[in-house]
């Protein structure tokens, strides 16, 4: 994913215009590729990395964990979230969820729904995720 705004968060007030840094995801993180937008790209420890996300149906993200947490706030359509050793859960617009550091979980749409959510998580040690295996 690339960005026009310089790594970091910014050190004065930023407007970022909406669709300015929208693109697929890669492969290796989920099971099929879907749409993110960053919002803040931090780079040091304690900077935050946001995004909005848009998955088509069936669309889930590999395991994987946040160093520092995520929070997770539903935009619209349907989700299903699930940490290690708990049940999938569905989500829905207006809900929000809170991942621990370092708690393996994976996110992602229910099979006939889209699923779009902003995320927020801050860097650690260069990184603000751990992807794992496939779900
Ligand atoms: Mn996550």
């Amino acid at each position: 994913m690339t960005s026009d705004m310089a790594p970091g968060n910014p050190g004065e007030m930023t407007i970022r215009r909406a669709g300015a840094a929208i693109a697929r995801t890669p492969d290796g993180i989920a099971s099929g590729p879907f749409w993110a937008e960053w919002l803040l790209q931090g780079r040091r420890d304690g900077e935050m990395t946001a995004m909005r996300a848009t998955l088509d149906p069936g669309i889930r993200t590999h395991w994987h964990s946040h160093p520092r947490g995520q929070l997770l706030y539903v935009l619209h359509g349907v989700g299903l979230v699930q940490r290690a050793g708990g049940i999938a859960e569905e989500v829905r617009a207006g809900d929000s969820v809170w991942f621990a550091p370092d708690e393996r979980h994976w996110h992602g749409a229910t099979a006939d729904s889209v699923f779009a959510y902003v995320s927020i998580q801050p860097v650690q040690d260069g990184t603000a995720v751990r992807w794992m295996e496939p779900v």
